[in-house]
């Protein structure tokens, strides 16, 4: 068995216990996708990393998905940038949402393991193959900076046979990018969800002075009677 088969042969393996490895025997990792879509037709939401929107930037593509991302604060408080899978359809007697809002309201919580919003079910297809992200890239295989894990059990791919040792060469690199990539997201997003939050606070705020300098005595007479009588309704 090489070292390469050794790395990439259990859902939770050390890159540096080798010697473990020899004491417990495990099955040689082995993937093909067969191509199934069950991934695609329940991902839940997929993280978008800097390699991703460099692609689509370079492809000339990034104002296409523009509606399908969106900001997903995690309950572990980390936050991710997503692909945000779309709203399930309408239950009879529930109110169709408007196709310019794809996600209908609905809370990301609850589109854990929905379809990927460009996953076409009918025909079975990914719409967006050349430039779909690293994240479906590297399916089912992650790697967490030791461990490399299979995220994704009940994958048909996993014990196929064909997979050349370059193939799980590439795939092993592909989900180090991953984890690289989604690092320097999750550092630099809480920086900029910051920065970005405290500009449009002092906007608003430089707005407001300044539509407040430009008022009439008149129009200032009439504000001051809107807050008196707010203040009494209370
Ligand atoms: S990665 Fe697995 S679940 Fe997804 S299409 Fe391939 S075989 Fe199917
Ligand atoms: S982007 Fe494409 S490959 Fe990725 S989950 Fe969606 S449909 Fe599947």
């Amino acid at each position: 068995m090489s070292e390469d088969d050794k790395e990439t042969q259990t859902s939770e393996l050390k890159e540096d216990e080798k010697e473990s490895v020899e004491e417990k025997p495990k099955t040689k990792f082995s993937f093909k996708c067969t191509r199934c879509n069950n991934c695609c037709a329940a991902r839940g939401p997929i993280p978008i990393t800097f390699w991703d929107l460099e692609m689509w930037a370079k492809n000339g593509v990034v104002a296409n998905f523009m509606p399908y991302l969106d900001i997903y604060q995690k309950p572990d408080a980390g936050i991710d940038l997503i692909l945000k899978p779309l709203a399930p359809p309408p239950k009879e007697g529930e109110e169709e949402t408007s196709p310019k809002e794809p996600f209908g309201g609905v809370s990301i919580e609850e589109l854990l393991d929905v379809k990927c919003p460009l996953y076409n079910k009918d025909d079975k297809k990914c719409l967006i193959y050349e430039n779909r992200p690293l994240s479906c890239r590297t399916y089912p295989l992650e790697f967490d900076g030791k461990n490399f894990i299979v995220v994704d059990a009940d994958c048909p791919g996993i014990g196929e046979e064909g997979m050349t040792k370059e193939d799980l060469k590439e795939m092993r690199e592909t989900a180090k990018i991953m984890h690289y990539e989604l690092t320097r997201m999750r550092i630099a997003l809480p920086v900029l969800n910051q920065l970005i939050s405290q500009k449009i606070m002092m906007d608003l705020m430089r707005q407001n002075m300044d539509a407040m300098s430009k008022m009439t005595d008149e129009d200032r007479a009439k504000l001051d009677e809107i807050f008196k009588k707010g203040h009494e309704d209370q």
